[in-house]
Formats: structure tokens, sequence, C-alpha cells
């Protein structure tokens, strides 16, 4: 028997927690715990617990989140995410569950997965899904991988794909990593697809067109059946980034429209807190004729059992561990078994709603990017405001003086010190008032005191920070002040 520490202490008494113990010497702690995580020259400040709790919960206070501050970021789809998704995602029957399970032990979450399945299927007009690429982004890689894999099969040879210059970065960034080359198709200046450049852009090489409807700009594609002709006589397939659905639930749907492939953000459309890479779900669907390319499993059902089918005959094969985010299926099926169908198609009419309130009340002060009619979100380019010597990063970091969480800027990358909002449909008229009432004062500043403007925020413990310094010079050690 070596040296005795002070777990040993406590374990000798079984009945008393670590709690109880009697916390020993520095010496005796350091023979416990690796040398390098205690030391005697850290200068701890010694504080009573009271003091700690306040501290930190201050701190945390000064945190913005969708349930402190509105959050009006644009392709974010920050939307409120109703608590009582949060107490059915930790019911015990999901959280005590482990993927290695045997079938018959988990019929409820497979039913779970099998019903959501369904009506997603159902929103979508796809046929089958997979739920397990985690963002996004992955479920773009998983949707491309797929495309790649289809063109394969058939013998196709295929080198590019089409993304719109107003694509969001993730499309061209997968494209490229799926093996095609890009090929960007400028927009028209209404903001859309340009159909005759498009007719010149496709041809036999064209694997894929990756669009998302209503497009980054915010505005819906209303060629999209032309734009489908055209890329399937070519033998190409239409990718659907419907990372924000919010605007179409119910209302129409990809398939409609003529694409093959399609991925949802979960996380964004229906309702998971997201951010700062917090468990996301980009779940893959695709129409009939590319259902044997998902990744493996599907959840099945046969006699009332439901069991996994592991046999796809073209499967890209996985694309992550096990099923993808489970918990964030169960919110998105409560979610949506909450809303219904009428409850859906609603939460779409007032996100359109409320961008173009917001687009209306704000147009006469801040120029629209694209006058047309806007689905879920609107953009304004801030360039009067920046003949005034004010960049729409100023007035966005002044937002956060009127406690608005910052809007998406300088995104898309065609537009001219942009400013894409997302009201979302969550958000009371009070709420949008109040924004719209802050964007006009903060106007008003720019030309009274433009330094104003220029120097916030004025109301954080930290003004402007070094936004990629941390990234780029990447410092974990702890440093003696001083030093
Ligand atoms: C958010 C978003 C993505 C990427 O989704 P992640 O989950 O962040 O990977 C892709 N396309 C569009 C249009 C988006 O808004």
């Amino acid at each position: 028997m070596g040296k005795k520490t002070i777990f040993d202490k406590c374990r000798k008494n079984k009945e008393s927690s670590y709690v109880d113990c009697e916390l020993g010497s520095l010496d005796e702690l350091k023979a416990v715990i690796p040398s390098n995580f205690l030391r005697d020259d850290l200068p701890l400040p010694n504080l009573g617990e009271l003091d700690v709790v306040r501290h930190y919960t201050h701190l945390g206070s000064l945190n913005f989140s969708v349930d402190t501050n509105f959050y009006p970021l644009g392709s974010c789809t920050m939307k409120y995410n109703p608590k009582i998704n949060e107490a059915i995602a930790h019911l015990k029957g999901f959280t005590d569950i482990h993927p290695y399970q045997s079938e018959k032990d988990i019929q409820g979450a497979l039913e779970l997965m099998y019903c959501l399945e369904e009506a997603l299927c159902e929103i979508t007009g796809m046929k089958r899904f997979s739920f397990q690429p985690s963002s996004g982004a992955q479920g773009e890689l998983a949707g491309m991988l797929m495309v790649r894999k289809f063109h394969q099969v058939h013998g196709n040879k295929k080198t590019k794909v089409i993304v719109p210059d107003t694509a969001h970065g993730t499309n061209p960034a997968t494209a490229a990593m799926s093996g095609y080359a890009i090929q960007v198709i400028e927009s028209s200046p209404e903001g859309l697809i340009d159909i005759k450049r498009l007719r010149n852009l496709v041809d036999e090489e064209t694997a894929a067109i990756m669009l998302t409807n209503p497009n980054t700009l915010g505005l819906f594609e209303e060629r999209i059946l032309e734009i489908s002709d055209i890329v399937h006589q070519k033998g190409g397939l239409l990718y659907y980034d419907g990372a924000n659905f919010n605007p179409l639930l119910g209302i129409t749907n990809p398939l409609l429209m003529g694409f093959d492939i399609v991925h949802l953000n979960l996380h964004k459309t229906f309702s998971t807190p997201h951010g700062c890479g917090g468990p996301g779900a980009g779940v893959v669907g695709v129409s009939d004729r590319l259902i044997d390319f998902l990744p493996a499993p599907l959840v099945e059902k046969n006699n009332g059992k439901f069991y996994f089918n592991y046999n796809l005959k073209h499967s890209i094969g996985r694309i992550r561990s096990f099923y993808g985010n489970f918990s964030v299926l169960v919110r998105t099926y409560a979610y949506i078994l909450r809303l219904g169908r009428n409850g859906l198609i609603k939460a779409a009419q007032n996100a359109v709603l409320n961008a173009n309130y917001l687009k209306e009340k704000l147009k006469e002060n801040f120029e629209v990017a694209y006058l047309k009619e806007c689905m879920h979100e609107v953009i304004f380019t801030c360039q009067q405001q920046k003949e005034k010597g004010v960049a729409v990063f100023d007035i966005a970091k002044r937002l956060i003086d009127y406690e608005i969480h910052p809007p998406t800027i300088y995104f898309p990358l065609i537009v001219k010190e942009a400013l894409m909002v997302e009201p979302t449909e969550t958000e009371s008229k009070e709420t949008i008032d109040y924004f719209i009432e802050s964007m006009t004062k903060i106007n008003n500043e720019i030309k009274e005191n433009p330094q104003i403007v220029k120097n916030s925020p004025h109301t954080t413990p930290i003004k402007r920070v070094d936004e990629t310094k941390a990234a780029r010079c990447l410092d974990l050690r702890w440093k003696k002040t001083g030093d």
C-alpha cells in the first residue's frame, strides 16, 4: 500500500460524500492530482462562496442569449426554443439509453426517429432521411458525397458544381471537398439566378447545382422550375440547402421545386438552442432515386417492431458515429407535434410577415438592398451611413448598447455594407418595434453625433476585441500579471 491520500480517507467511510471529507494539505492534494494542475504560485483569491457565486452569476448575465435579448441574426434563425422541448429531451427514457443497447430495448427511441422521419418527409416531399449529419455543413457533405456516388454508379462523367455568388460559404466548400470544380453563377440585378447565364453554364459535366430557396438574399427564386429543368436535362442534380426552412414550412416544398437532395438544419428551423458549436442536426433527405445512397442505417418497421437497416446498396457509409444528435431529434419532434400542420404554416407566415414589416418600417432610413418582397429575412445596404463615415460594423456594435444582438453583417458578400436581419416568427410586435426604433435612433446619431456610434459599444466591459487574434495566436498558458 502506498501513501494514504485524502481520497482513501473518503473511501473508508462509504456513507460520507467527498464534500464531508476533510481536505488535506496542498502536499496531500498534490499526491493525487497531477502536479501541473496544482501550483502554489497561483494567486488564487481567498473568497467566500457567496462572493464567488455572485461574481459568476454577474458575468453570466453579461452574455447575450435568445432567452435574454432580441437576436436578429440573419441566416441563422435564432428563434425562441420552447422550454417544453428541453423538458421532453431530458426525460429519463431518452437520456438514459445508449447506442450500444439492443434494438428491443430502445423501441421508443426508434419509434421517435421513425415518426420524425415521416414528418420531415411530409414537410419536404423527400422520401427518406438520414439523421446522421450533426450540422448543416455536414449535411451538405453527406448530400454532395451522394451526388458523387450517384454519378459514379451511373457512369456519368461529372466534374463541376454550380453555386450562386450569394451562397452560404459552406456550399462551395462542400462541393470542393467532394472533389468538384466550383462554377460561381453571378446573380441578376434583382438578386435571383440569371437564367440566361445558367443555360450557358450548365453542360454534360455539371454534377449538381446547390441552391437555397428562398436564397441567401431572402428572396424567393420564382423561376425554380425552369432552373430545375435546365440542370436535370443535362443529367445534373439539384441540391437544396434547407438550413433556413422557416418561411416555407407547410407552404411549399423542395420536391415540388424539383430538388433531389435536401438538408435541414433542425437546430435552426425546428428550435434547438444553437451557436458556439453546440449540438445540431443537419439531417439529409432524398427523393426516390437516391434512397440507396443515404448514410446507413435507416430506421424501418416490420410487424410493429422497429429496427436498423444497414443494407443500402450504394450507401456512402457513415458520416458520423451512431445516429446523429438524438436529443435534437427529440426537440424537433416535440416542436412539430406541438405546432401541428397549421402551427407550422403559421410560423412560416409570421416569419415572412415580421421581416416585411421590419423592412417597410426601416426602408426610409436604411436602403433596402433588393426591393422585391422578402421572405424571412431582409438585407439593408448601409452605404449612405458609410458615406457619413460610419460603417455597418459600427452600427452593429452600437446595437449592443440598445441591448440587441448585432445582426449578420457583410454577408452575403455581394451586398456592400450589408446588414442582414431575420426577426423570426417568435418575436412580438413590441420587440420588433423596439428594434426599428433603435435603428432609427442610431441613424439620427450618425447624422448628429457619429462618434457615439463609431466608439460603441459603451455599455460592455470590453469595447472592441481583435476578432481574429484569439484564433490566430492561441495561447492558453497562464501568465503572472506583469509578465
Ligand atoms: C447555417 C447555414 C448553413 C450551415 O449550417 P451549420 O449547422 O452552421 O453547419 C448552411 N447554409 C445556410 C444557408 C445556413 O444558413
